[in-house]
């Protein structure tokens, strides 16, 4: 038995705070009853509907979307502003995105309806690569791109790259491009570690995720990941 608000959340169909907010608000249905109770169990056996339609009854569907910089990795926003679903509007099932990208930063982002693999991917122990390549005001040195290696703390947070190479640097405008690879997604991450050596990131887009890139997509492009390719991911 589990409590309602996290077999929702699991099934991804919404966060816990928001599965909590439409429990409470007389959304959902458990066995055709509407539960407004926040500490009800239910089991495996019990039909629980969201807004009318009941969940885990989707097949899982899995996305690689190229987020175009100016986009939110949200399902919605109350401003108004794009969303990164509003990219697949072909798709019905109710997919959301794993992680996020800023809304200033473009690249691959995944989105699935499948909440047990979005936990898994985003869970600290699962390491995979994501390498970005952000532009720099400033032409940070190869000692200070080693201290990202050796981790530094920022606003109280430890935060660590896995690697870091210069690709170019324009000496006139004073600007590098720079490889980051993290395994790690902590908020803002690749600017927090920019901004602590004192090189703002001006650009930032996200190329690769595990074995994953974006060939063959222009910004806003999206296709479904391939079986191997969640298998790979898993
Ligand atoms: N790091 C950032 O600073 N922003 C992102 O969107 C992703 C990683």
């Amino acid at each position: 038995m589990e409590r309602l608000q996290k077999v929702i959340a699991h099934a991804g169909v919404a966060s816990r705070r928001k599965a909590e907010k439409l429990i409470v608000d007389g959304k959902v249905k458990v066995n055709g009853k509407t539960v407004t109770e926040l500490g009800t169990k239910v089991s495996s056996n019990d039909d629980v509907e969201v807004e009318g339609v009941p969940i885990d009854k989707e097949q899982p569907v899995y996305y690689l979307l190229y987020k175009p910089r100016g986009v939110i990795s949200s399902v919605s926003d109350d401003k108004g502003r794009k969303v990164v679903t509003d990219y697949l509007p072909e798709v019905e099932e109710r997919i959301f995105p794993i992680g996020r990208l800023d809304y200033d930063t473009s690249g691959l982002i995944l989105l699935t309806n499948d909440g047990e693999f979005a936990n898994l991917l985003m869970h600290p122990k699962h390491e995979v690569d994501k390498v970005y390549i952000a532009k720099t005001k400033g032409i940070p040195t190869k000692d200070q791109l080693q201290q990202l290696k050796k981790g530094l703390t920022v606003d109280g947070e430890y935060l660590k790259a896995v690697h870091t190479k210069i690709m170019s640097t324009d000496g006139k405008k004073n600007t590098a491009i720079v490889q980051i690879i993290l395994h790690e997604g902590k908020n803002r991450q690749v600017r927090r570690m920019f901004d602590a050596l004192g090189y703002p990131v001006d650009k930032l887009k996200r190329e690769r995720y595990g074995s994953l890139d974006l060939k063959g997509l222009n910004a806003g492009d999206y296709r479904p990941l391939k079986p191997f390719e969640v298998k790979q991911l898993r």
